[in-house]
């Protein structure tokens, strides 16, 4: 099952356009990142089934490993059940990119004209026709992905994360472990953590490792 594997390192990939390294997993000394700096996946290559590039601008991500390491660190256990049972509050939207209008260069107005009997022409500025006035159009993004907003609550309105123990999570960012927890077939998971510090969590599934930086509550 070594596809499921090459899966996971996919949600773990980033779109950030600054950073195009980040856009695919890269291989570094046997292992396999993926990351888009809020949450990083490693996976040693004999348990993939692709293979993979080194590109040497990507992120040093096994030193991320290895401080957590070293740390002084705490743990919380969760039910995955529980985590789902959180998850399936938060709005889920499909990524898209925008491109300006080419139409209206992103005005989302443009010149009308109208010729009368006379043959005199009249110009109004009016929506663009091109985008309907928004002056971008959505395209699909190459890898199109489903992202999870924070919870909105109910009674003020406010956006909420997840908590788990003293740990508190972007849904997103939970998701993407959550999936890892249920590809994995646990009930539970353990989530390490440094003691009193923001930051970094890390899940261990074995020989793959799942980090997640968690949010300020
Ligand atoms: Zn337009």
């Amino acid at each position: 099952m070594k596809e499921l594997n090459d899966f996971l390192l996919n949600l773990f990939t980033g779109e950030d356009e600054f950073r195009p390294a980040i856009f695919f997993p890269n291989l570094k000394d046997g292992v396999v990142y993926a990351t888009d700096t809020h949450v990083m996946i490693a996976i040693p290559e004999y348990e993939l089934s692709l293979t993979y590039n080194t590109n040497e601008n990507f992120p040093n991500a096994k030193k991320q490993f290895d401080d957590f390491e070293v740390a002084n660190k705490d743990s919380v256990i969760a039910r995955v059940a529980d985590i789902a049972k959180e998850l399936v509050k938060a709005r889920i939207q499909v990524d898209k990119a925008s491109v300006k209008c080419e139409e209206c260069d992103g005005y989302g107005r443009v010149a009308w004209e109208y010729c009368n009997r006379k043959d005199k022409t009249h110009y109004k500025y009016e929506e663009c026709p091109e985008c309907d006035g928004e002056g971008s159009i959505d395209k699909t993004a190459t890898f199109a992905r489903i992202q999870l907003q924070m919870i909105e609550d109910e009674e003020t309105g406010n956006l909420c994360g997840i908590s788990i123990g003293e740990l508190y999570f972007h849904p997103f960012q939970l998701y993407r472990l959550f999936m890892v927890a249920l590809l994995k077939g646990c009930e539970t998971i353990e989530i390490f953590y440094e003691r009193g510090a923001i930051g970094k969590t890390v899940t261990y599934f074995g020989d793959i490792k799942v980090l997640v930086m968690r949010l300020r509550h």
